[in-house]
């Protein structure tokens, strides 16, 4: 274990991990550093620390206890657990939904389920992990299409089309984590639809930021209920842990039989859920929340653009900032950490070598006066690391 660590530090790639000291919030204490500007949370619109979804936490803790006693399928599906189901399957405009543990929870138990021997899955180059982890999960076969290439995708199509599989299933991003920028979606089904194959899109990054309502990528576009699986998470825009699928009622039976995930791992606890129950009603009440959201999103954007420098393909609220070399990318960092503004380099191999990239991601509780502070930095740390 030490010679493999030994030779991740050597070559640059270990974590070195920053605390929160307090609570997520825009301006956080970062590693004892107080009043920090924080541009890497995925808590888009503030709901880890909205009160009514606090009051609700505490408020469960005191009616259900501090832990579920089991998994779900067994002793540990509480009334709690039931009310979220209905609650974001309200919100997505959905028959039903199944909530996992973690977004990565739910990748990985359903997407082995969904296809198997005789099967095939086509999947977007640039896919998550967990996806891509899921998909490692099954005995299907696997076809890659070149990153958001519609004419690629439809290339796979038709090589699948040709051979007998049982099933064809593509799974996509809705939003995609590293460039911020979106997958063709209504493309996606409308393809599908001509070969009959299923579609999986993962929401994480798309549910409050984009669509009517914060109602995610499917809305955007306008293609509610001709995606098969709707997979999201409530570590994001949310603002507390867990995930979830919606989309028909025999997709709830098919995941909650089948997901390994799901039948054998514990519960949520009852205040995570009242939580994540409090945070989808607070999106359904306050869009405010994803208005300021874009409001930030589209200044920041527009003011580093202005500056020279060039945020690649983002249309949402994830902005990288690209560098070029990784030594750039991670001294600019630095640079702006000791400016006061916490931002991650994004390097390789997590992206191509002559990609790296700052990765900037916006918050609806940043104040004008928080974004023109950020932005400053990023000029005078743009510059010294040869950015700009
Ligand atoms: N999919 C995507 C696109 C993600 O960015 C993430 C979170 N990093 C996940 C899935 C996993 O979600 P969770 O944090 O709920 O496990």
């Amino acid at each position: 274990m030490r010679q493999e660590y030994d030779s991740l530090v050597a070559q640059d790639l270990d974590w070195r991990i920053k605390e929160l000291r307090g609570p997520s919030l825009p301006r956080a204490n970062v590693a004892g550093k107080e009043n920090v500007i924080v541009l890497c949370s995925n808590n888009y619109l503030g709901l880890a620390t909205h009160p009514k979804v606090k009051a609700a936490a505490a408020r469960a803790v005191r009616t259900h206890g501090a832990g579920s006693g089991s998994v779900r399928p067994i002793a540990g599906t509480m009334d709690l657990h039931e009310e979220l189901e209905r609650t974001i399957a309200h919100f997505k405009h959905a028959e039903a939904a199944l909530v996992y543990q973690s977004g990565f929870a739910a990748n990985a138990g359903l997407i082995p389920q969904l296809a198997g021997d005789g099967d095939v899955i086509i999947s977007d180059e640039l896919n998550h992990g967990s996806i891509i982890d899921g998909v490692r999960l099954t005995r299907a076969e696997r076809l890659v299409y070149k990153h958001n290439s519609m004419g690629e995708l439809e290339s796979r199509l038709r090589e699948a089309d040709a051979k007998p599989y049982r099933r064809i299933l593509i799974i996509s991003d809705g939003v995609f984590s590293m460039d911020g920028d979106i997958a063709q979606v209504d493309e996606i089904v409308k393809l599908a639809d001509s070969y009959g194959a299923m579609v999986y899109i993962d929401d994480a990054h798309g549910e409050g930021v984009m669509g009517e309502g914060g109602r995610g990528i499917a809305s955007h576009f306008k293609v509610e209920g001709k995606v098969h699986v709707e997979m999201g998470t409530f570590s994001k825009a949310f603002g507390v842990v867990g995930g979830y699928v919606a989309g028909s009622a025999d997709l709830r039976r098919f995941a909650l039989n089948k997901s390994r995930t799901w039948l054998l791992s514990g519960s949520h606890p009852p205040a995570t859920t009242a939580a994540c129950i409090a945070a989808v009603r607070v999106l359904e009440t306050e869009p405010k929340w994803i208005l300021r959201l874009w409001k930030n999103t589209e200044y920041f954007r527009k003011q580093l653009r202005k500056l020279g420098f060039d945020t690649g393909n983002s249309v949402t609220p994830i902005i990288p900032v690209m560098c070029g070399e990784s030594s750039k990318a991670k001294a600019m960092s630095e640079r702006l950490f000791g400016l006061g503004v916490w931002a991650l380099p994004i390097v390789f191999p997590m992206v191509a070598k002559d990609k790296a990239r700052i990765r900037t991601i916006n918050n609806a509780k940043l104040t004008r006066k928080d974004i023109n502070e950020a932005l400053a930095a990023f000029e005078t740390a743009g510059k010294a690391a040869g950015v700009l």
